[in-house]
């Protein structure tokens, strides 16, 4: 069977992975799959998994490389379920050398294939500011944004009526160490994959439909000859 082509997104907490792949992810083909929204929702379970996850994401931490990897290959396996599935828009996932290295194997395994590795960049102060006013909605996961992107109605989801809360890590505290473990972590990475060729760099500190179009642009032409 044709494998899979997929995409990463990899920025900095607040640069707007989660933004920008619920938007762009429809015009690609791709399905999004964000693994701070899988442990969102895993959380709400009341069982040993879920307690174990809540005590990294509430400090702000990273939850251990195999559990994460455990709760992505789940996640990929439903999707294989549907036949229209092409590819994921990966958002939150790989941010450690070992996470990228098991990815690896995994993609290896299944015959499939990353397209590209997008770097949204956006300097920190920006970052501080969004996270800040950050607010989604806890039963569909939308994200919104107290000036920058505010919903229609008072503090409710545009798309389900639900009432939006702030996240429980997006605590100054919590916002300081997150950061501090992306720069540490995660942005070694970009080096991973500039060096094979796949990264490539878009400036996020512009307007969200700006970002959006330049996101689609770099990408369309990548997936086009897909099987
Ligand atoms: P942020 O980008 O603000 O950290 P996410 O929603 O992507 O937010 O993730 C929230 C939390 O979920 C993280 O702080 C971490 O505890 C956990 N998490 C998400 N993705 C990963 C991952 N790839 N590896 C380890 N922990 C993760
Ligand atoms: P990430 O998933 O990378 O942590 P989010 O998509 O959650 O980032 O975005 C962080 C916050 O910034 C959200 O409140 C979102 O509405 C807002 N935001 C995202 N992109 C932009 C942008 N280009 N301009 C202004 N605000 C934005
Ligand atoms: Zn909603």
């Amino acid at each position: 069977m044709a494998g899979r082509c997929h995409v990463i997104l990899i920025g900095p907490q607040g640069s707007g992975k989660g933004t920008q792949a619920a938007r762009s992810a429809p015009r690609l083909g791709l399905r999004h799959v964000a693994t701070g929204d899988l442990f969102r929702h895993l959380m709400q379970r009341d069982d040993e998994l879920a307690r174990e996850v809540r005590w990294y994401y509430d400090r702000g931490a990273l939850v251990p490389d195999e559990v994460v990897l455990r709760v992505l290959l789940q996640r990929l396996d439903e999707l294989e379920e549907d036949a229209d599935y092409r590819g994921a828009l990966l958002d939150g996932y790989p941010r450690t050398r070992a996470q990228a290295e098991a990815l690896d194997a995994v993609l290896r395994e299944r015959n499939d294939c990353i397209a590209a590795v997008i770097h949204l960049a956006v300097p920190r102060p920006v970052l501080i500011e969004r996270l800040g006013g950050r607010l989604i909605c806890p039963q569909c996961g939308a994200t919104y944004h107290r000036q920058f992107s505010p919903p229609a109605v008072d503090l409710r989801c545009d798309r389900c009526g639900t009432s939006l809360t702030q996240r429980s890590d997006d605590t100054p505290e919590a916002i300081a160490r997150r950061l501090e473990t992306y720069e540490q972590q995660t942005a070694p990475l970009l080096d991973y994959y500039r060096a094979r060729g796949l990264l490539i760099e878009i400036d996020g500190a512009r307007p969200i439909d700006a970002v959006t179009e330049a996101l689609v642009e770099a990408l369309q032409p990548l997936l086009a000859d897909r099987p």
